[in-house]
């Protein structure tokens, strides 16, 4: 039993388009990759920490002690330096609890109005947590670094993707196909250093 376990991972998250890119980062594992879709009645966690790590560290923990299988949860988000680091943790609910990516770009593009492209640096960040039975083993990071855009561009992706340019391709991040975001992004860096200790684990 104990052995079958091991051999699973839950992905806690409801995004859906987050799930799919978590999922497919981690290809080549040889485990079986579940979801909360898998486990009715998962607790809803409240993102409340003040970090994304507390966070990815609070979902994994609490997502784990509930499934008493391996655990995945990442907190991501962007961080704009002309806005002291907003959205930050509030990514998802920038614009409102709807969590309406059209809405938190617009409220973006707004708050960013006449601030010249130059100052328009941006980071995407990942925080990863693995957890087993409600005991954290591990957290790890990935950022990646871009310029937010004067308007959106792009039909891939999901969040701010649209918005975010990044200066090594000449794209923005929603112009990109997901084979390439998935080799560049944020959460392929901190999925890398995650697969490394599920292969330890596991
Ligand atoms: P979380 O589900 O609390 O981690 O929310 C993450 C939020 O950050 C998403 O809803 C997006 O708004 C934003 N975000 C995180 N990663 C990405 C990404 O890869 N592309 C675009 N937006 C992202």
């Amino acid at each position: 039993m104990r052995e079958k376990l091991a051999k699973r991972l839950v992905v806690a998250t409801t995004n859906r388009k987050k799930k799919k890119e978590l999922v497919s980062l981690l290809e080549g594992l040889g485990i079986e990759i579940l979801t909360l879709d898998d486990f009715k009645n998962a607790p809803q966690v409240r993102e409340d920490k003040k970090t994304f790590k507390g966070n990815a560290i609070k979902k994994a923990v609490v997502i784990s002690r509930f499934t008493g299988a391996l655990t995945l949860a990442d907190d991501s988000g962007l961080k704009v330096e002309a806005l002291g680091g907003l959205p930050g943790v509030r990514s998802a609910r920038f614009a409102g609890p709807a969590q309406d990516d059209i809405a938190n770009i617009k409220k973006l593009l707004r708050l960013l109005k006449g601030v010249p492209l130059y100052k328009r640096k941006a980071q995407f960040v990942c925080f990863a947590a693995i957890a087993y039975k409600g005991k954290l083993i591990r957290v790890v990071d990935g950022s990646v670094s871009g310029v937010v855009s004067l308007e959106p561009k792009g039909k891939f992706g999901f969040g701010y993707d649209p918005v975010f340019y990044y200066p090594p391709l000449k794209k923005n991040f929603a112009q990109l196909a997901p084979s390439i975001k998935n080799k560049i992004s944020h959460r392929y860096k901190a999925l890398k250093k995650t697969k490394k200790i599920l292969q330890g684990v596991l």
